[in-house]
């Protein structure tokens, strides 16, 4: 096989297990030779139209086996996938598309109007829709249905680009990160090692694809391995329960709001979660009343910290340490390696903060199109900079602190707000928090917080900074504290600490 990329996947799994099912949705089970052969007549007719090698892909729609096609498809031609979160609005998909030069845009009909509309700013040439409405767009199945199944020629390389993920957009305007196909490949080899998954594994799909998270710590991986993924198109506690016990779920990943939704659950008790064998979680540290719920089932998570400039795994926290290591993002992966340093270049201590640098054969070669960020970003001998603060322990294990740019300084101090958060949410009333560094005449600095409280809870500001007093050394207290109905969030869910910062008064 010419192609050495991940378009090439369902082609070598179709020759290894062509039965086995590859991707569940609804009532749908697309067996690994059917999605090879879906795929091929995908890329046939992305072909017709126009799309070579180099030219960029990109998709907008919830979970379901098009978003894979696309993916395998775009790969197959040596195409660049681009995946588009389906909570933008139609500018900043426009953002998005133009950035990346997209000539084609596959959509689902969840997303007409706004993909219609950015794909016309963006002066995207193609738009091919599943259930097209308007005339102005190609019908996906009947694409499928019209293209042939010959092999295809493509030579790709390993370090050929695979895809441009887009990043979360939390500390500025989202930058396209290039993602090369060893890249992704060295990403899953490191799930595969670090997470024992197995040729028989049941994977739960259930956070959004277009996030580096679902596709590439739980979806390709499984398919590197010939088991099967079950695709749900949004988070509902009940529905995972009940497709957990039905389809006998084996491995799943999950941000900790998840797992603490599906435990709230009536059901919860005696759902059967006999068939889970793997549980992994990531973005935040898992709160410790979490891991001992789950524990109390019999069930420890894996846990994680990565970014989409590295595919995004850098460490990783075995199962086995759940408890004993709690709070912490674990050790590198095994093919990654990472370094703390301090601000004055020299490698922190054990115990001494300093920021994440990460390299590896998943790390990115580079931003699309933004040289001065790439510089930036990535040291000449190879080494990413995260931007997040963290600190080891004696015995290697890194504890992320909080992003460098949103600590701040007060009296001499440094002050990391996550720390603050942390502790703001260990009252009962507290439901959501943000914690910012504002200007402040004598300290240079001080904390400002914002509180979303529990629909129905009571407490004041005084009584809130009564119960941190203790928690918290004096600097770190917030010196203002106001209530809010929400918080301001990019579309994947991150507090924006930017607009938490423009919206406050002068303490
Ligand atoms: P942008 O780079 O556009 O500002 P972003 O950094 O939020 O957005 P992502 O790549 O989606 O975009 O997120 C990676 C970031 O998420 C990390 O740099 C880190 O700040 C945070 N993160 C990921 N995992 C963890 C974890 N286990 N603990 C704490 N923070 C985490
Ligand atoms: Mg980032």
């Amino acid at each position: 096989m010419l192609n050495q990329g991940l378009g090439s996947w369902p082609a070598r799994r179709a020759r290894k297990t062509p039965d086995r099912i590859a991707v569940v949705h609804e009532d749908q089970e697309i067996t690994y030779r059917a999605l090879h052969q879906r795929v091929l007549r995908l890329a046939h007719a992305l072909r017709a139209l126009g799309v070579a090698r180099g030219d960029r892909v990109a998709y907008l729609g919830p979970n379901h086996p098009a978003f894979l096609e696309t993916l395998f498809a775009a790969g197959a031609l040596g195409a660049v996938f681009v995946p588009l979160n389906t909570r933008l609005t139609a500018q900043e998909l426009t953002y998005n598309l133009s950035d990346s030069g997209s000539t084609v845009l596959v959509h689902g009909p969840e997303h007409a109007a706004p993909a219609a509309t950015a794909a016309a700013d963006a002066g995207v040439r193609h738009r091919i829709a599943r259930a097209p409405d308007t005339a102005d767009t190609l019908d996906y199945d009947g694409l499928l249905a019209g293209a042939g199944t010959e092999p295809l020629d493509e030579a790709v390389a390993p370090d050929d680009p695979c895809m441009i993920m887009y990043t979360s957009g939390t500390t500025g305007r989202p930058k396209g990160a290039v993602l090369s196909h060893a890249n992704i490949i060295w990403n899953s080899v490191n799930v595969l090692v670090d997470t024992d998954l197995a040729g028989d594994e049941v994977t739960l799909v259930v956070a959004p694809l277009f996030h580096t998270a679902a596709l590439n710590m739980t979806c390709l991986p499984t398919f590197l391995k010939g088991g099967r993924a079950v695709l749900l198109g949004a988070f509902d506690a009940e529905q995972v329960l009940e497709v957990i016990e039905r389809r006998r779920v084996t491995y799943m990943f999950g941000v900790p709001t998840m797992y603490d939704a599906l435990a709230a659950r009536p059901r919860w008790p005696t759902a059967d979660l006999s068939s889970l064998r793997t549980l992994c979680c990531g973005g935040a540290p898992v709160p410790a009343r979490t891991i001992d719920t789950y524990l109390a089932r019999g069930l420890a998570f894996s846990q994680g910290y990565g970014m989409t400039e590295a595919s995004p795994g850098v460490l990783f926290l075995d199962r086995e340490q759940t408890s004993a290591k709690a709070g912490s993002a674990g050790v590198p992966h095994f093919f990654t390696d990472t370094r703390v340093v301090r601000p004055d270049g020299h490698e922190a201590a054990p115990g001494e903060r300093g920021e994440i640098l990460v390299s590896g054969p998943n790390v990115m070669a580079g931003y699309w199109n933004r040289p001065a960020d790439t510089r930036a970003a990535v040291t000449d001998d190879g080494w990413l900079r995260t931007g997040d603060v963290a600190r080891t322990d004696d015995d290697g294990y890194a504890y992320v602190v909080d992003r460098v740019k949103d600590m701040f300084v007060s009296g001499g101090e440094n002050v990391y707000p996550a720390e603050v958060e942390a502790a703001l949410l260990t009252h009962p009333a507290v439901r959501e928090c943000a914690v910012v560094g504002v200007p402040h005449d004598v300290w240079g600095e001080v904390g400002h917080a914002v509180l979303v409280l529990e629909p129905g809870a009571r407490a004041g500001a005084e009584e809130i900074l009564a119960h941190v007093r203790p928690r918290l050394a004096k600097y770190k207290i917030p010196r203002s504290l106001v209530f809010a109905d929400s918080l301001p969030r990019t579309a994947s869910g991150k507090i924006v600490k930017a607009a938490v910062r423009a919206s406050c008064v002068h303490p």
